[in-house]
């Protein structure tokens, strides 16, 4: 069996944002969305109670929300990609944090 990545690949266009900014881009409902992504994401562990943990927060240039992070049952890396960049206002929030963090 082929041995997992153990670091990230950050792409070209994700630019690196802070917990703040993470609640941001969710607005009012980032606590509840924050705990369902954060709980349903794809490992090949499968287990049922994962959850991925010591996350870091990325925008696309897409304004999706991309969590890298690890697996808390089988400690590998994993990843959960958010369509945020479908929500209404999305926009001007992602590409005011863009510049403050792209410098
Ligand atoms: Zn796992």
């Amino acid at each position: 069996m082929a041995k997992k990545r153990t670091e990230h690949i950050i792409q070209k266009d994700e630019v690196e944002i802070g917990p703040f900014q993470l609640r941001l881009m969710f607005g009012d409902s980032w606590e509840e969305d924050i705990n369902l992504f954060t709980h349903s994401f794809f490992c090949d562990c499968g287990d049922v109670n994962k959850e991925l943990v010591n996350y870091k927060s990325y925008i696309s240039n897409l304004n999706d929300v991309i969590l890298k992070g690890w697996c808390s049952s089988c400690k590998t890396i994993a990843v959960r990609y958010i369509e945020t960049g479908e929500r209404r206002g999305i926009e001007k929030v992602s590409d005011r944090i863009r510049k403050l963090n792209k410098n």
